[in-house]
Formats: structure tokens, sequence, C-alpha cells
């Protein structure tokens, strides 16, 4: 079973339900709650570390580039990352493997004053 959201990897009985969609805890959260008023990452960060100890992921080329460029911007907002990828790829794809990289706790979003940059973790 797979988040319908993130693609990530839903434990079952884990998965949620939302307007048909089948959402990992992460997803289904966000989509409960998209403005983040408090800190999500300390729950999350525990439980993900328990999934990662079986199973390290592998990065795809995409994933290991946005790192990099992360790495070496220190943050970026979306937008101008995704000029920076390779022309072809939209908001949707790097998305998705940003949640992807959020998952595995190797990037992260940050608010900005009122923007919202990719952070590494
Ligand atoms: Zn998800």
């Amino acid at each position: 079973m797979e988040c319908d959201r993130c693609h990530a990897a839903i434990e079952p009985g884990d998965e949620k339900q939302h307007l048909g969609q089948t959402l990992c805890e992460d997803c289904y959260m966000d989509v409960l709650s998209p403005v983040k008023t408090c800190d999500p990452w300390a729950v999350h960060s525990a439980k993900s570390f328990e999934k990662h100890a079986e199973s390290p992921p592998a990065l795809t080329p995409i994933q290991s580039e946005i790192l990099l460029i992360l790495k070496e911007s220190g943050g970026m907002e979306p937008q101008a990352l995704l000029g920076k990828l390779k022309p072809g790829l939209t908001q949707k794809e790097i998305e998705r493997e940003f949640a992807v990289l959020r998952h595995m706790e190797k990037a992260r979003g940050e608010k900005r004053g009122d923007r919202v940059v990719w952070r590494l973790w």
C-alpha cells in the first residue's frame, strides 16, 4: 500500500482515507491542517527513524540533485529550485520528490518570513 500523495509506503493499518485518497499519516495531517502552527517534525522524526533502521532508502537522481542544490544554496524556494533542475520537470513532480526526501529526513520546508524555503534537514 502506498500514499496517493507522496507515494511513501504505508504500513497496513496506518493508512488514512481522505476524500477517496489513501494517505500516509503525514499527508493526512497536511491536508487536515495546511497551515502549520506547531512543529510536527518532532513526532515525525521518532516514527520514521524506526522505518529507516529496516531499509535505508535509495535516492533517485532528481532527489540527489535537489539535495545537492539545497546544500550549495543553503535553502531555496520551490519555484527557484525548479529553475535549477533539468527542464521538463513540473512543480508537482519536484514536490513529490521533496515529499520523499522529507519522509527520509533529508530535507524539510522552513518558513522564512512569509515565504517557505526548502532546505536540508
Ligand atoms: Zn504521504
